[in-house]
């Protein structure tokens, strides 16, 4: 138990939220919604180990990853053959389990040779001799294996650990990207923007492929846009002079389409044998991002910074032995959030979240708490729960926060009846509630990555605020890459291992808004190993059933959030949230009032006191006292 209190109430017990890593038979139903703890260390970047193999076993490597139906979408063809070059062997025993089911995997495997059974809950399930891919969910992050694989016989299987695979994905992203970055700052004007924007500039090329003696653009005709060679000869010809110059890897031609509209072709461009790959931007799509005056204006960068807290004298000085338990208002994936109030001042209320120190470090979670203290200590909204001061002892870690007495919006959807869906304007409202909570952060460069109903909070008032920080990072210019967030949440790059930024939040926008309105998200399934999930989310909302009572305003705004290209969304375009405040969907609402908090939220929650606890379930107390964790790694909490 931790110092500050004793438990006063006792009752039903309320078990932890549904974790996949807990259970493989959680209904998804009804569980609240675990997020995916990634393993959150960086990858190193020395460059990865390739093992010797014959062309044969290549081959049969490549085929069995293109037969799996989940690798065959999240691998192009020279990531399966980087995948395939960096597999070392492992001889298997008649008899040798090889993955046993509910241990934690990080390896993922090919069988070479031998037949193997798939067992689950000790029950035979079938047996494969084929080239077969195995574990591959641990290549995304630690998960716990489904089902046992062991051999019938002798046999032969190729290994890849998570961390070899996300160096080979993450090594091939950052390349990419610094190629670009290096041919954008041989042209002129574009060279001049400041880093921030040749990192959005190099998200939105798109990338076309010119046949050998295809005029890619003519003398004297209006240009629309501008090409670099990625790979590949063009020839530059002029009708006066005839050829003057050939193009290679790196070369430019058309960039003055970027800086005036109906410039005209100085010149002829030819693609040369055996073709050019051309990186393309539009005028048109280049201004969806940047404004005309980019490059004549001087570059200021974005300078929204987190403005100081004011110092409030009461919290200041407050001490954890100043605090007295109430009531336990819930129980997280790591710790316990209690209701607590100051002994000299029960109008002083707060809500203080404990963790238990050996849990964090035992489930490699400490970056996990360091970037909840750090970012949401410096949140200064309306629409973020307020953390207010962090403590620590020798068994937990504390935050003490804003206390929002109306419970979470998981919760509320569950009061909604059987079909826990809220009606437009409520949704609206509450999807509001988040897309100022969002600005916020995006606009001081840091992503949220956990949006769900269990992650809001409902104040005193009815309004909505963003809590657990956990998955929060500041990503500065750059994207991020560790597998972050809730299964059905997650927006397709992140299982690409692409690398992701503020898109990610609007890619969840959309799910939640679905989800709202629906009482379901569009991407759920019932296979506890989520494969199923993330096979749906990349066959993408295209091929998603929109129930009929949802309004063609907020499916075209759920569409417009869960773009498949993150650089296509709502929300990441040059206008950021204002393009998503303008839709249709929410036309009449009022912006400035929910700002001002003027607006009547759709739900007030029935409160008799500060330390009324009617909208949260009642919990046992924590009879789990844990050892001491002396150790230093909380130095700077
Ligand atoms: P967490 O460990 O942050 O996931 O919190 C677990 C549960 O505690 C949440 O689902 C809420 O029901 C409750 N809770 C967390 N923070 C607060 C808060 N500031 N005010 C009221 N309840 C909270």
């Amino acid at each position: 138990m931790p110092c500050f209190g004793r438990t006063t109430k006792s009752g039903r017990y309320t078990p932890t939220r549904g974790s996949i890593d807990k259970s493989p038979s959680i209904s998804v139903t009804e569980s609240r919604r675990d997020g995916i703890p990634a393993a959150p260390r960086s990858v190193s970047m020395e460059s990865v180990e390739k093992h010797a193999k014959t062309p044969e076993e290549i081959e049969t490597i490549k085929r069995a990853v293109k037969e799996n139906e989940f690798l065959r979408n999240i691998l192009n063809d020279e990531q399966i053959e980087q995948v395939a070059e960096a597999m070392f062997t492992q001889e298997v025993e008649e008899n040798e389990t090889i993955v046993r089911q509910g241990d934690e995997g990080n390896q993922m495997y090919v069988s070479q040779t031998g037949i193997y059974w798939i067992v689950i809950n000790h029950k035979k399930i079938r047996s494969f001799s084929h080239p077969t891919v195995f574990g591959e969910l641990a290549i995304l992050y630690k998960a716990k294996r489904l089902a046992t694989i062991k051999a019938i016989t002798k046999g032969k299987v190729w290994v890849i650990k998570r961390d070899t695979y996300q160096k080979i994905l993450i090594q091939n992203a950052r390349t990419q990207e610094d190629e670009l970055i290096t041919f954008l700052k041989k042209v002129p004007n574009v060279n001049k923007l400041p880093e921030e924007k040749l990192q959005t500039l190099i998200k939105i090329f798109k990338t076309e492929f010119f046949t050998p003696d295809t005029v890619i653009v003519r003398e004297g005709e209006i240009g629309d846009k501008f090409y670099i060679i990625r790979v590949g000869f063009a020839s530059v010809s002029k009708q006066v002079d005839g050829k003057v110059a050939d193009l290679v890897k790196g070369d430019f031609f058309g960039e003055r389409a970027l800086f005036e509209a109906n410039d005209k072709r100085q010149a002829t461009v030819i693609a040369q044998n055996p073709g050019a790959e051309c990186l393309t931007l539009s005028r048109t799509q280049f201004l969806e991002y940047f404004d005309s005056n980019v490059f004549t204006i001087p570059a200021v960068e974005n300078s929204i910074t987190f403005s100081p807290l004011p110092e409030d004298g009461d919290i200041k000085n407050l001490k954890l032995d100043d605090l007295t338990r109430h009531a336990t208002l819930g129980v997280g994936g790591f710790g316990r959030v209690e209701l607590v109030y100051h002994k000299e001042n029960k109008n002083l209320t707060f809500a203080l979240k404990y963790l238990k120190k050996v849990d964090v470090v035992q489930q490699n979670q400490i970056p996990h708490a360091y970037n909840e203290k750090d970012i949401q200590i410096k949140c200064n909204s309306i629409f973020i729960v307020r953390l207010y001061k962090t403590f620590k002892d020798q068994k937990y870690l504390y935050f003490l926060m804003e206390p929002c007495l109306g419970g979470d919006l998981w919760t509320l959807m569950g009061k909604q009846g059987k079909a826990r869906k809220f009606t437009e304007p409520a949704a609206r409202f509450y999807t509001a509630c988040v897309v100022e909570a969002f600005a916020y952060l995006h606009d001081r460069k840091c992503v949220y990555r956990d949006l769900k109903p269990e992650n809001l909070l409902i104040d005193a008032r009815g309004y909505l605020k963003l809590t657990d920080f956990g998955f929060a990072k500041s990503i500065g210019t750059r994207q991020t890459y560790t597998f972050a967030g809730t299964p059905e949440y997650v927006a397709p790059e992140i299982i690409f291992n692409r690398g992701h930024d503020k898109s990610a939040d609007y890619w969840a926008l959309g799910v939640f808004i679905f989800e709202l309105l629906s009482g379901r998200t569009p991407f759920k399934s019932n296979d506890p190993s989520h494969m199923k999930t993330y096979q749906l989310i990349l066959r993408g909302i295209a091929n998603v059933n929109f129930p009929k009572w949802m309004s063609n305003n907020s499916i075209e705004l759920v569409r417009k959030l869960c773009k498949p290209i993150p650089t296509d969304r709502l929300g990441c375009l040059k206008n950021g949230a204002n393009d998503i405040r303008k839709q249709k969907w929410f036309d009449g609402f009022d912006w400035e009032k929910l700002r001002e908090r003027k607006l009547k939220p759709p739900v007030v929650p029935k409160l008799s006191s500060n330390l009324d606890c009617r909208n949260f379930e009642t919990y046992r107390p924590d009879d789990d006292i844990p050892p001491d964790d002396l150790d230093v790694w909380d130095n700077n909490f």
